[in-house]
């Protein structure tokens, strides 16, 4: 059996998944993923995200296929090697949209490297911070009340997790 290991995170609100693969024989390979909810951006940003299906016949099975390589926005993102994932995680039965991106470092010279989660949580946050260099109005998501917005919103922890400027009003007082 092979056997997959996840470690979840969030930076600057927006959360990411590290995941290592170890097959059978002991090999490693990991991926990173970002997550982009439909509730944190502009309206004419997320239609950018939300890509258009292509299907295509491969071994007389029909497949589809997102052309991301063609997105700016996903372009813009500084993935290891470019971005070699794409998927619509939500947005079925009117529910919100969520798109998942991401990358591996299964290259050719990526043999020679020996990462580990710790790499690749550096390598998650810098790919979110070159996010918000190509798309600067990305709302925070308050754990306090669930609201999404851009001002007000602090990161008490400097955990990647924010709250809302009424919710840390309230913890503020409920702490004096
Ligand atoms: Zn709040």
């Amino acid at each position: 059996m092979d056997k997959v290991t996840t470690y979840r995170g969030s930076h600057r609100s927006i959360s990411f998944e590290i995941k290592r693969f170890d097959d059978y024989r002991g090999n490693k390979k990991w991926t990173f993923y970002l997550y982009l909810k439909e509730l944190q951006f502009s309206k004419e940003v997320f239609k950018k995200l939300w890509l258009k299906p292509r299907w295509y016949t491969f071994g007389g099975k029909k497949t589809i296929v997102y052309d991301y390589c063609k997105c700016d926005i996903i372009n813009a993102i500084d993935f290891h090697g470019g971005c070699t994932w794409y998927s619509k995680e939500a947005g079925y039965d009117k529910e919100s949209k969520c798109v998942k991106v991401g990358c591996d470092y299964s290259h050719l010279y990526d043999d020679i490297y020996i990462y580990s989660e710790n790499i690749l949580e550096f390598d998650a946050k810098r790919a979110i911070d070159s996010l918000y260099i190509a798309v600067p109005d990305i709302k925070k998501w308050c754990w306090h009340c669930g609201d999404y917005g851009i001002e007000g919103y602090v990161e008490p922890r400097n955990d990647g997790n924010y709250i809302c400027s009424q919710c840390w009003e309230k913890v503020d007082k409920k702490n004096e």
